[in-house]
């Protein structure tokens, strides 16, 4: 066959070709993917006296999502499963231990994404979730909708089997203080330092970096390690009055190459009832495409929510840009657009991965077949 005949054949083939074998074509490929998971318990000035309990539950989350990896299970199923831990873990931002509102209650925000089938599901202001991250997921396979809001996605999860819990149960004594010393706060007119800590951190500074890149490379950080400990002589810890931010997040891909991202928070501090955050808006707190990467953010929400953080940054590896790079350049450009904190983590469709913050810590850990890394910042 002559070459143009060959064009005019293999064009042929592309036209009749239908649009989702197209599609899958570019998606998904014969070799496995090494599965790896990276999961955060939020990015801000955490005090020292909290550095272990965050690592500890990081540690176990990844524990719970890997194992789910290893015997060649999803992606979704590994994020749901690492978030769900976290929301259990009452140290974090998430499920019960959460923030409160102005007016005392928990509001719980959540989103699952499935970038291999681009299926969706995300609850806001829920009440009376033990864990939203499974709301979502029921959203998620589910119902032809996307996200559900309030009383109604609470009579949706009640509708698919989830049990509906007493507001009460999901408030600690611990945040009913830390909401009377926000209020002393805001009435006294001081600002809010939570994400940023007491003194600004400027983004692109020597701790954004990313770990490890292939899980061949030697191990470069372990908790132990001088370089990823919570070094106790920080600004945070001399001058601080923290407050936690601690909202979780996943993003795995599995041996099919597929990725997923998950993301649940009780949201900022004192926020108005009625508040929704970035953590369950897709493209903003949390996304997941094959075509791109699986992102999931944490920090100050409205900024992030205005920049729509988390699709800027899959775009940004889709077009080319590694994942380590493309995660530094999404927190300085947070912080340059719009004076925003917070940090992120991304994970490419070949197992290339980034991590990045400008808050003073993030509590983060990586799980690939040779291991498990965790730490409070990079
Ligand atoms: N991004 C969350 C929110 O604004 C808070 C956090 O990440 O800690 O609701």
């Amino acid at each position: 066959m002559t070459d143009s005949r060959r064009r005019t054949a293999l064009s042929q083939n592309r036209a009749s070709t239908p649009v989702h074998l197209l599609y899958h074509i570019r998606v998904t490929s014969p070799h496995s993917h090494t599965p790896t998971l990276l999961v955060h318990g939020g990015a801000w000035a955490i005090p020292a006296s909290e550095a272990a309990a965050h690592q500890a539950g990081v540690r176990a989350a990844l524990q719970t999502g890997h194992a789910i990896l290893d015997r060649r299970g999803s992606a979704l199923d590994a994020v749901e499963a690492a978030v769900t831990v976290l929301e259990n873990d009452p140290t974090f931002d998430a499920g019960r231990g959460s923030f409160l509102t102005s007016d005392g209650r928990v509001q719980l925000d959540a989103l699952l994404m499935d970038g291999g089938r681009m299926r969706a599901g995300g609850v806001a202001c829920v009440e009376r979730l033990r864990n939203p991250i499974q709301a979502a997921r029921l959203v998620l396979e589910q119902s032809p909708h996307v996200y559900f809001v309030g009383p109604g996605a609470e009579a949706f999860a009640a509708a698919h089997g989830m049990p509906l819990i007493a507001n009460a149960e999901l408030v600690l004594d611990r945040e009913r203080q830390r909401l009377a010393l926000a209020r002393q706060r805001q009435a006294a007119g001081l600002a809010d330092e939570t994400f940023s800590g007491p003194e600004c951190q400027p983004p692109g500074d020597g701790s954004i970096s990313t770990p490890r890149q292939h899980p061949s490379d030697p191990i470069l950080r372990d908790d132990k390690s001088p370089e990823t400990a919570f070094h106790p002589a920080t600004p945070i810890q001399k001058k601080g009055r923290p407050q936690g931010h601690d909202t979780v997040g996943a993003v795995a891909l599995d041996i099919h190459g597929n990725l997923a991202a998950a993301t649940s928070t009780g949201g900022t501090l004192n926020k108005t009832p009625g508040r929704v955050g970035d953590s369950s808006l897709i493209g903003c707190g949390c996304y997941a495409d094959n075509l791109s990467a699986a992102v999931s953010l944490t920090g100050w929400g409205e900024p992030i929510m205005k920049l729509v953080l988390g699709k800027w940054a899959t775009d940004r590896v889709a077009a080319g840009t590694s994942p380590e790079i493309a995660a530094r350049e999404a927190i300085a450009y947070l912080y340059n657009r719009l004076q925003g904190h917070g940090g992120i983590i991304l994970l490419g469709p070949d197992g290339r991965f980034g991590l990045a913050h400008n808050t003073p810590a993030m509590a983060w850990g990586i799980a690939t077949p040779s291991g498990l890394q965790t730490g409070l910042t990079v």
